[in-house]
């Protein structure tokens, strides 16, 4: 058999397993995944009201869960299995791993309660297990910075009203949080102009539907044209709604610093176009500027990726995601690309006599790893869904303690 082990289970990980089963009859495919769960960004960073994207991970349960593929959860290379056990055990090995860190702006006070950045912010409202809840009360308003699809999602899930977010899959805890602030604005804030927006037109547009909350737009700040621009034209022109929120676009503006005594008080920008000052008043910010990978024991990334030649990283060693391009592109794209990347490992691999699998499984028993199989997750995946209610379409588990209690088929609550 030609053995082959993926570094992570997101979408990156999950079609490249799916092509190279396709391609490589005789691949036995081992996915090793940090945590107890699969599916990565698709479980903690696609928007918790966005299910309709999140569904796709039904295709990736489909592959994870075929003969030829095994899953090791809670299995954290560098800490259970190093990086060169890996490379001796398999014919080949796939850093599926993502950008795991949130890009810094490197301004003065980025540390300060009520900044935080859209990794940790985003993974919180999505019940990632290490994420911790932003480190602030009292938000009447919140600052985001960035002209991405991620600071939409960010800004959407603060405006929604608890109705709106009805049938998500966002937690109690999370829920109590958002409906305690008594937000009354939102800014979301480019450094460039409204025609170079990196959003995406049908995730903007959808703020214009919201109930709680409004955009609003100073028709003189547009310039250019483009499918956003028009729509932000629209939001311009609407007639004015009155809602509790406000969603303010401002263009033109860099980030300079943040500013307050102990906590966030106010966030100060310079425009572009004359590098006049501009502080706008905040309890929370937000900075949805892109990510970066982190090393993976030896290997350390270059310029928030590692280096590949159309996905090939060295001598058996393959990249796919955002591991691989950095941190863009949708979740169509991952498709598109893995499978150029497993074409290309289906003509350069080949069954080197190693011992896969078997011997990753001995070795983690002889260091008493406890990871979770395909079967625990799906155990994980039932208590989850039992847990659903009239108004939630899943009640994720929110430690890791929960998840291996479920995965061994107990309740999954501590
Ligand atoms: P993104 O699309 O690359 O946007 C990053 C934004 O941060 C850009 O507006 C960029 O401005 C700005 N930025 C970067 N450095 C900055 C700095 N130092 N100061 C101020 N602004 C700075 O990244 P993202 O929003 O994190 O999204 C990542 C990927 O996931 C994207 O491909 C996105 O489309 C995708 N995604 C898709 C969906 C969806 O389809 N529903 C949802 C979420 C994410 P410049 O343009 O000037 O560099």
């Amino acid at each position: 058999m030609t053995h082959i082990a993926i570094i992570g289970s997101g979408p990156a990980g999950c079609y490249l397993a799916d092509h190279l089963l396709r391609l490589i009859p005789d691949a036995a495919i081992d996915v090793i995944e940090q945590l107890p769960v699969p599916f990565g960004l698709i479980r903690y960073g696609v928007a918790p009201d966005h299910q309709s994207t999140k569904a796709v991970a039904r295709v990736f349960d489909r592959a994870l869960g075929r003969e030829r593929v095994s899953f090791f959860g809670n299995v954290s290379v560098g800490r259970d299995v190093s990086f060169d056990e890996l490379m001796s055990l398999y014919d080949a090995v796939v850093l599926a791993t993502g950008a795991q860190r949130d890009r810094k702006l490197g301004i003065p006070g980025e540390e300060m309660p009520g900044v935080i950045g859209s990794g940790a912010f985003v993974g919180w409202y999505n019940g990632h297990p290490d994420k911790l809840p932003p480190d602030v009360a009292n938000v009447r308003s919140a600052v985001v910075i960035g002209n991405g699809n991620v600071a939409i999602d960010v800004a959407r899930i603060l405006a929604k009203s608890t109705q709106e977010l009805a049938g998500s899959d966002l937690s109690s805890e999370v829920q109590d949080w958002l409906s305690a602030q008594p937000l009354e604005r939102i800014h979301i804030i480019g450094r460039r102009g409204a025609a170079d927006a990196r959003f995406t037109d049908h995730e903007l547009a959808e703020l214009g539907g919201l109930q709680r909350a409004r955009p609003v737009v100073d028709v003189a700040d547009l310039s250019g044209e483009s499918a956003v621009v028009k729509t932000l034209r629209n939001f311009a022109e609407s007639p004015a709604r009155d809602t509790p929120v406000e969603i303010h676009f401002h263009f033109h503006l860099a980030p300079f610093a943040f500013l307050g005594e102990e906590k966030l008080e106010a966030v100060e920008f310079r425009t572009g176009t004359t590098g006049d000052r501009v502080d706008i008043p905040a309890q929370l910010a937000v900075t949805c500027i892109g990510y970066e990978a982190l090393a993976c024991c030896s290997l350390v990334p270059v310029n928030g990726c590692f280096a590949n030649e159309g996905g090939k990283v060295g001598e058996r060693l393959y990249a796919v995601g955002w591991a691989k391009r950095g941190p863009s592109g949708t979740i169509p794209t991952n498709r598109v690309e893995a499978q150029q990347v497993a074409q290309r490992m289906a003509e350069e691999i080949a069954d080197g006599n190693r011992a896969g699998g078997a011997r990753l499984r001995e070795l983690l028993l002889e260091r008493g790893v406890r990871w979770v199989d395909y079967t625990g997750w799906r155990r994980i995946d039932a208590a989850e869904l039992a847990q659903a209610s009239a108004d939630r379409c899943r009640v994720k588990l929110g430690t890791t303690a929960e998840m291996l209690q479920a995965a061994r088929g107990g309740s999954g609550s501590t």
